[in-house]
């Protein structure tokens, strides 16, 4: 007879198979069972044949993983704890000392701060590029051109950039394409088909998405995702991701797993509430500007019309605002601080609404031409009735001047 512990270790107790319900299981594992060395030598960890250790996956990252792909229309998937980790982890996978990498101006920041950082210190340069500007693409790209990153929309500022162009020109020079895909989503436009019906599928070469977003929807995960369509890149994007370590927790994937089914709702009903705002804000002489890429006097508006104005595409849960450049900065912040329900916080597609102010100044290496002088308000819009929302900004701006 074994110990009294023994036996709660190896316990002899199966449950019968075939258990079925709505939810993912859990599957929690640094360590994984072989049942024999000869299985332990010979199990593959690189493709989603086998198990070995957690952090080269297990049914519940498996799961993810494959839903993932299905949503952005990508045929290889790997799971980083955070969008900045997946962000990192592209160019850590990619880029060597000697190469250059193409980021726009309006990247998320930072995705600049990444390479002004580390990648530099690495021997890895970068430029900027103004996305709204094909031709200033194609004019920095060089013989030293590893990588482009795209964004779409551009942060904060939500300037909608001729995506397939950006592409097209990457490719044309052999550079690889990585996309930003966190505000488009899998759901806006497909990022590897970005011309429906082309022969030949303009695509890009690898998609980061932070799954914090929308595909987590509760402002309570962090998590990102690397998504690719060739074997030979997903492989050199996994053997990094497997190098670093980057892991995610069982309970983090189950969460997200949770909430993707809502996904297309949740986008639907935030897109539709910020185009209202946003047209609402259009209408106050406090905003000289408002950035929302549906509103047809907002920069690229024709670009996101092409490629996302689609009954199932869509424009996400951002705009921004800027302000008459007779308020001043400490007026604009009076502003956010009047706001109730629009909370202050970082981040997005949450069901709470947000509110960040922004100075451009520090964010850009030149101020786009296409926006406005003056202090800049971002708004994330949750799921509060949009009449309760618009009567919080004007509730704020009588505040503010008052
Ligand atoms: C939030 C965000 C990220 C980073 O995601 P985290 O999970 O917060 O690290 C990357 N890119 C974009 C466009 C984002 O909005």
């Amino acid at each position: 007879m074994s110990a009294l512990s023994t036996t709660l270790i190896h316990h002899p107790y199966e449950a019968p198979e075939g258990f079925a319900g709505p939810a993912h299981a859990v599957h929690k594992a640094s360590t994984v069972f072989f049942p024999t060395v000869a299985a332990m030598r010979s199990r593959e960890w690189k493709d989603k044949t086998a198990y070995t250790y957690g952090l080269h996956g297990t049914p519940t990252t498996y799961a993810l993983e494959e839903r993932l792909c299905t949503l952005e229309g990508g045929a290889q998937c790997v799971l980083v704890p955070s969008g900045l980790a997946a962000v990192a982890l592209v160019a850590l996978a990619v880029l060597k000392t000697g190469d250059e990498l193409l980021i726009p101006d309006n990247a998320y920041g930072p995705n600049k701060t990444l390479a002004e950082g580390e990648l530099r210190a690495w021997g890895i340069t970068h430029r900027y590029y103004n996305a709204m500007d094909p031709q200033d693409l194609a004019a920095k790209l060089s013989s030293a051109t590893r990588m482009v990153w795209v964004e779409a929309a551009g942060s904060v500022t939500l300037e909608f950039p001729d995506l397939p162009a950006l592409v097209r020109i990457c490719k044309q020079h052999g550079a690889l394409v990585a996309l930003d895909n966190t505000w488009g989503a899998g759901i806006a436009f497909k990022p590897f088909d970005l011309e429906p019906g082309a022969p030949e599928p303009l695509a890009v070469d690898i998609s980061a998405h932070a799954l914090t977003k929308y595909p987590s929807g509760g402002g309570d995960v962090l998590m990102g995702s690397v998504i690719t369509r060739d074997t030979a890149l997903h492989l050199k994007i996994k053997l990094c991701h497997m190098r670093l370590g980057l892991a995610v927790g069982a309970n983090d994937a189950e969460m997200v797993l949770r909430s993707l089914p809502s996904i297309t709702l949740r986008y639907r009903a935030h897109d539709e509430a910020t185009r209202a705002l946003a047209a609402w804000c259009q209408t106050q002489s406090a905003f000289v500007q408002v950035l929302h890429p549906a509103l047809p006097r907002s920069p690229g508006h024709g670009f996101w019309k092409t490629l996302c104005d689609r009954p199932d595409g869509g424009a996400a849960c951002l705009f921004s605002v800027v302000f008459a450049p007779h308020f001043s900065q400490d007026q604009v912040d009076a502003f956010c601080d009047a706001l109730q329900l629009f909370r202050l916080g970082y981040s997005w597609a949450g069901p709470v609404s947000l509110v960040v102010p922004y100075d451009l100044r520090s964010m850009r290496s030149v101020w786009p031409a296409e926006i406005a002088q003056g202090t800049m308000v971002r708004f994330s819009v949750g799921l509060e009735a949009v009449a309760d929302l618009q009567a919080d900004i004007a509730q704020a701006l009588r505040a503010m001047v008052g």
